[in-house]
């Protein structure tokens, strides 16, 4: 099967062999934050040092939203309006149904955010993100500033308080529920622009309310590259990008296979008419390619 590398056969049944990688959109700066719209037959995505978010359908690719204040990460609540986070703005912020803008958190005891990364919402309508450093470390991702807290992960609950669920990370990245919601699986890509022993993906259980994490472990090294962005299909199967294209990881940590990407994948997201149609985002450009599974739905 020309495009993938098959490590064990479990992974045989979940693509499909004559299903081409796609080329959807090129020229981007570098593309993050997928997220499918079944309702509008649409892609959102990050163009992020761009400062804008991209709509792609099948007529083509525009823009959505100029300046995006280099967004990162996007995803869709339970009413499923836009919820995003910006790295200028060191917030995250809902898209209501009118097109008004609302910022729903951007200090944790009055200090600032850094730059939230990515970010998913629970059945129970609290949305989780990581807000590491990365996105004011450089002017390119969004202007350079000075953190003021350490790099974190954060739960958001519908009544607007803020909670730190973890915090011994170096860069928090990436991160989905496995389709319980028992698992949180969240992407640690340390230093960026520096290998570092801390560039892995860890799994924690979620307490018995649902609210907290557990103690986590190691779950998978990626390799070549990192785990930037993760996400889940609806057998519990862990899709991440990686240097060399997208990698399929078993529930029980193991590599099964590869979709070979010419470029470096950052993000990616189940969408289509069955969700199972897998949208890649890679360097500057968007792919798509249709595999014989399906996205993880929210409970
Ligand atoms: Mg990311």
């Amino acid at each position: 099967m020309e495009g993938f590398v098959i490590k064990d056969v479990r992974f045989a049944a979940l693509v499909l062999p004559n299903a081409p990688l796609e080329l959807l959109g090129e020229d981007f700066r570098w593309t993050e934050g997928p997220v499918w719209f079944a309702d509008h037959e649409q892609l959102l995505f990050s163009d992020l040092p761009n400062d804008r978010i991209m709509r792609w359908t099948e007529a083509g690719v525009s823009t959505f939203r100029f300046p995006s204040h280099f967004s990162n990460g996007n995803c869709r609540d339970r009413q499923g309006r836009l919820v995003t986070c910006s790295h200028l703005q060191r917030n995250i912020s809902r898209t209501e149904i009118d097109g008004g803008v609302t910022v729903l958190a951007d200090r944790y005891e009055g200090y600032r955010l850094n730059s939230p990364n990515d970010i998913v919402v629970k059945s129970d309508d609290s949305i989780w993100f990581t807000d590491p450093h990365y996105g004011i470390n450089t002017d390119y991702e969004g202007g350079r500033q000075e953190p003021e807290l350490p790099a974190r992960v954060y739960r958001l609950d519908a009544d607007g308080s803020l909670r730190v669920v973890a915090d011994d990370f170096d860069g928090p990245n990436g991160l989905c529920f496995s389709p319980d919601e028992r698992l949180l699986y969240i992407c640690e890509t340390g230093h960026q622009f520096a290998p570092s022993p801390r560039q892995h993906i860890r799994v924690f259980s979620l307490s018995a309310d649902g609210k907290s994490l557990n103690e986590g472990r190691m779950f998978h090294k990626v390799e070549p590259g990192y785990a930037d962005g993760i996400s889940c299909d609806e057998q519990g199967n862990i899709w991440s990008s990686a240097a060399d294209g997208v990698h399929c990881i078993s529930p029980d940590g193991e590599l099964l296979g590869k979709i070979l990407v010419p470029f470096t994948v950052a993000n990616l997201a189940f969408g289509g008419r069955h969700r199972s149609r897998l949208f890649i985002c890679a360097g500057q450009r968007l792919y798509a390619i249709y595999t014989n599974t399906r996205g993880a739905l929210l409970l």
